[in-house]
């Protein structure tokens, strides 16, 4: 089967409405289907999508940023955190030096202890997306080669970060 890359405007809001993320008055988001490119619960429900389709889609945890993991919440001694300065509840910061470093979220400090959650911001929160589709086409050839999609007229993959030399 073909696979198509889709292009599309989304608004991210919780179960309660509150808005955690819009690509609105941004540029919009292509990506290529079953790539992982965006998570999976929204690349399932898009799929066979038309162009102009405007769609809700609620995504549960599970199939978004994942459950909730309470293990991942550690007390750690300030001293050895790789941070200069105070630290306050909600300050986020990445907990090693390689760029794949998981990013970790202060929720307290208690003397010289930090209270830190390796938890993705949006994990346990269900997700629910208002989708516009404004473009679907098939996927390049390069694009199946490389994994995703690419952006713009010119079709390389200069507009993004993947290393490779579209
Ligand atoms: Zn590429």
């Amino acid at each position: 089967m073909s696979r198509n890359v889709v292009t599309f405007h989304y608004t991210l809001r919780d179960p309660q409405g509150r808005l955690l993320d819009t690509s609105a008055g941004g540029q919009p988001i292509s990506y290529l289907e079953g790539a992982g490119q965006i998570i999976d619960g929204l690349d399932e429900a898009l799929r066979g999508a038309a162009v102009g389709a405007k769609q809700r889609v609620e995504v549960p945890a599970a199939k978004a940023y994942g459950e909730r993991d309470d293990t991942q919440v550690q007390r750690v001694l300030k001293a050895l955190l790789p941070v200069e300065g105070d630290l306050n509840p909600g300050d986020q910061f990445k907990a090693g030096e390689d760029a794949f470093a998981p990013v970790v979220t202060v929720v307290g400090v208690e003397g010289d202890e930090v209270i830190l959650d390796g938890n993705h911001p949006l994990a346990g929160v269900d997700l629910v997306f208002d989708v516009e589709v404004l473009g679907v086409r098939a996927a390049s050839a390069e694009e199946l080669e490389h994994g995703h999609a690419h952006q713009g007229e010119a079709g390389g993959c200069g507009n993004h970060d993947c290393g490779c030399k579209g």
